[in-house]
């Protein structure tokens, strides 16, 4: 994925400011910063949940204009905050609905798939409950099965474990860290420091719309200079 001069407005508040950035095949990129300095609206742009008003974004060094959007959000899955699982459906339901509406996966190929994803996040035992019976660390890890049963490319979290309860946030980060030892990319937008130490190839830092700091995790942590980081690093951690 590579972001090229982009610059993206909502109205005429410039929320992305000629953003530029590469992400390798496998790489483990975690992207923080100060609330509204635009971390949702770049990873959003990357499967096109958001337009963007100058640049391009490249995915195989094909621009993601000339991509549909199904076909991007086949091989780039997103697990949000709030983990946006359909209420009305079954675990079971909530994974094996995307595989045969936007896959047109046959269903018993569907429900292998759910299955095996479910174990994969240590669920099979909920997989014909409800969204509502379940904690938010499990609802968040359901989130994640669902995605991982389209087999993507690429994961997008944005602030995955910022909605949960402390005891819960754990068990999600275990799911995520499990992941990174595949060949899946992601990108996470996440204030959890201990987890982007342990897992992370890069950290972004963003600021006002702009990437100030794009660095390995080292750097990042033993940087001084930079005042934006320091003054974020000193309060959240
Ligand atoms: P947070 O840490 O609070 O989630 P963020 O870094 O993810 O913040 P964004 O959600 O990307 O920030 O928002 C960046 C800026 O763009 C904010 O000032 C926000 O108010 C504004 N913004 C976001 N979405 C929209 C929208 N749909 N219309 C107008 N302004 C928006
Ligand atoms: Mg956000």
């Amino acid at each position: 994925i590579e972001f090229i001069n982009v610059t993206k407005y909502f109205g005429a508040f410039k929320v992305l400011d000629n953003i530029n950035f590469h992400v390798k095949k496998s790489e483990i990129i975690v992207i923080c910063g100060p609330s509204g300095s635009g971390k949702s609206t770049l990873i959003r742009c990357i499967n096109k949940l958001e337009k963007i008003q100058e640049g391009k974004i490249l995915f195989h060094g094909q621009n993601i204009r000339e991509i549909k959007s199904i076909e991007i959000r086949k091989k780039i899955g997103m697990v949000f905050q709030h983990f946006n699982l359909f209420p009305h459906l079954t675990v079971r339901e909530n994974i094996t609905l995307p595989l045969i509406k936007v896959q047109k996966k046959p269903k018993k190929e569907a429900e292998i798939l759910a299955e095996e994803t479910l174990a994969r996040v240590k669920l099979s035992d909920q997989i014909n409950k409800y969204p509502s019976e379940l904690s938010g660390g499990q609802k968040q890890r359901v989130a994640i099965a669902r995605v991982l049963a389209m087999k993507p490319e690429v994961m997008l979290f944005d602030e995955p474990t910022s909605a949960l309860d402390p005891e819960m946030v754990n068990e999600v980060l275990d799911v995520m860290k499990s992941l990174t030892e595949e060949d899946i990319t992601i990108l996470c937008v996440t204030h959890e420091m201990g987890f982007a130490r342990e897992v992370a190839d890069r950290i972004i830092f963003m600021d006002a719309g702009k990437i100030v700091e794009n660095t390995d995790v080292n750097t990042f942590f033993s940087h001084t200079d930079n005042p934006r980081v320091k003054e974020f690093l000193s309060k959240i951690m």
